[in-house]
């Protein structure tokens, strides 16, 4: 059989690129490895009781354009709540709880004065936040334009950047780098600037609701991937799980595309695999795309590691509340998900390096300390049953000194390459995937659509 465009990998990157491809009228086969869809982004059957659990909580921010225009394109629109302006639930290390709460003004004011009223921070550590306006805008500018200079270098790290931008230890503390580490899951003494002042131009863009935070109504696997497969499906794709694949390679040709030991023939490729799982998926003489493959092998991974927690009783007062300067920096209510009859929280350690390779107990009592330390309503409240989820390879370092990510455009004809990890310009999010789905769709489309003895291969 042959198809327009074979998509290699079922997660974000691969459903995104397949669900444009599939609106734009190609034929689709989306080969996924694994026996369901969502990749880093999916549920699983709770092993004891058979509830679906998500490999990890998962938010979106309001500046998630492409997510929510995919998400709208394959119908699940519905199956996310986006805060109408960003409200965030804090307990500081002395346990005392704030809110930081934004109104609804054109940004960057609305996080301006959110923070100007949050009590968590003394006054004028508050007011080294003006500070960031300038560097924030300069990269808006530089983003919109293409011109003048980024106002981070490669060489910095987050936390130096944030100090030479003159904010308050506390304010960093607080907000900043619990900001940095959500988004780039990498302590900011660790991650590099450039992708986190990009992150916060984004959340500061012109849009009210940019910064506020949207949050999954439905398990991983039926909030998208299930919709996406809906949705492909019914414009004339196919979707294949526990399908691996291999694409050899030879020059600059991609000379055969083998899924589960059968060959498919497909005009173009999309091979959105993880960057650790590319070596895997191309076989051959690897020919134009070794330098790729040598980068995917040099990168470095940081985890994420998820204690899930069901207790007797409703423990957090809100959806979910951060919860700076601890191993696990948020907790999660699974209500909106599961209802209220649900106790279920789920708490999360970004950046976990120093403790994925605890025990399941060391970690579970970890989590519930933590908790009850912070939360007086957990300390009466009985644990039981715990889940731990371990993400080694959640998302790629983004420390300095790491490879140059590859563009979705490759030097084999008819191969486009999507996933987090290549150069959007964004950390290893569900924005950072989607942008590269459609992005390594609209090459493809843009190529079918020209006339096709005009479309130069290099453009391809
Ligand atoms: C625990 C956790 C929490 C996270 N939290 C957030 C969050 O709150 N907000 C946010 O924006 N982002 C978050 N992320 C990041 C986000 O999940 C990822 O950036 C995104 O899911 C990556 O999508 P992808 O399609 O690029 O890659 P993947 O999801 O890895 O998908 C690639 C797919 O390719 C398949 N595959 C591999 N090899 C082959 C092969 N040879 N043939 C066929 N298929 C193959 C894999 O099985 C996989 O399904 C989190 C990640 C984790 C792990």
């Amino acid at each position: 059989m042959k198809f327009d465009v074979a998509v290699i990998g079922g997660g974000l990157a691969g459903l995104s690129a397949a669900a444009r491809l599939a609106a734009g009228g190609a034929r689709v086969l989306v080969a996924e490895a694994r026996p369901g869809l969502g990749g880093r982004a999916s549920s699983f059957a709770d092993p004891t009781t058979g509830e679906p659990v998500d490999n990890g909580q998962h938010l979106l921010l309001g500046c998630y354009h492409e997510t929510f225009e995919f998400l709208g394109r394959v119908g699940a629109g519905g199956n996310v709540r986006l805060q109408a302006s960003l409200e965030v639930a804090m307990v500081d290390e002395a346990g005392r709880e704030t809110m930081l709460r934004c109104p609804s003004l054109p940004s960057p004011y609305q996080l301006l004065a959110g923070i100007l009223r949050w009590r968590a921070v003394g006054l004028r550590d508050r007011l080294s936040a003006l500070r960031m306006v300038r560097p924030i805008r300069q990269a808006q500018r530089v983003a919109l334009t293409g011109n003048g200079v980024f106002p981070a270098s490669d060489a910095d790290t987050v936390e130096h950047w944030l100090t030479r931008w003159g904010q308050a230890r506390r304010l960093r503390e607080m907000l900043w780098e619990p900001l940095a580490l959500a988004a780039l899951n990498q302590p900011a003494r660790e991650a590099a600037a450039p992708v986190f002042v990009r992150v916060l131009a984004q959340m500061l863009g012109p849009g009210r609701a940019d910064a506020s935070i949207a949050m999954p109504l439905r398990p991983l696997t039926e909030m998208y991937a299930e919709p996406a497969r809906a949705f492909i499906e019914s414009h004339g794709g196919e979707v294949r799980v526990s399908s691996p694949a291999r694409v050899r390679i030879e020059g600059k040709r991609v000379v055969e595309i083998e899924i589960r030991g059968g060959r498919i023939e497909a005009e173009s490729v999309i091979i959105a695999v993880p960057w650790f799982a590319l070596a895997e998926t191309i076989v051959g003489g690897v020919g134009a795309i070794a330098p790729v493959l040598a980068a995917s092998r040099q990168a470095a991974a940081s985890p994420i590691v998820t204690v899930n927690l069901w207790f007797d009783r409703d423990v957090l007062p809100g959806p979910f509340v951060g919860l700076p300067g601890r191993t696990f920096q948020w907790a999660f209510d699974k209500r909106q998900v599961f209802g209220d009859s649900a106790a279920h929280l789920s708490l999360v350690s970004s950046g976990a390096a120093g403790v994925v390779a605890e025990s399941n107990e060391r970690l579970a009592a970890l989590a519930c300390d933590e908790l009850s330390a912070a939360l007086p309503a957990a300390r009466s409240a009985r644990l039981l049953r715990s889940l731990v989820v371990r993400e080694r390879r959640a998302t790629f370092s983004l420390a300095p000194g790491q490879p140059r990510r590859p563009d979705a455009r490759t030097l084999v004809d008819g191969l486009q390459l999507a996933g987090d990890w290549t150069e959007t310009g964004l950390p290893a999010t569900i924005e950072g995937a989607v942008v590269s789905g459609h992005r390594a769709a609209g090459l493809v489309l843009r190529c079918t659509n020209t006339a096709a003895h005009s479309c130069p291969q290099d453009e391809c």
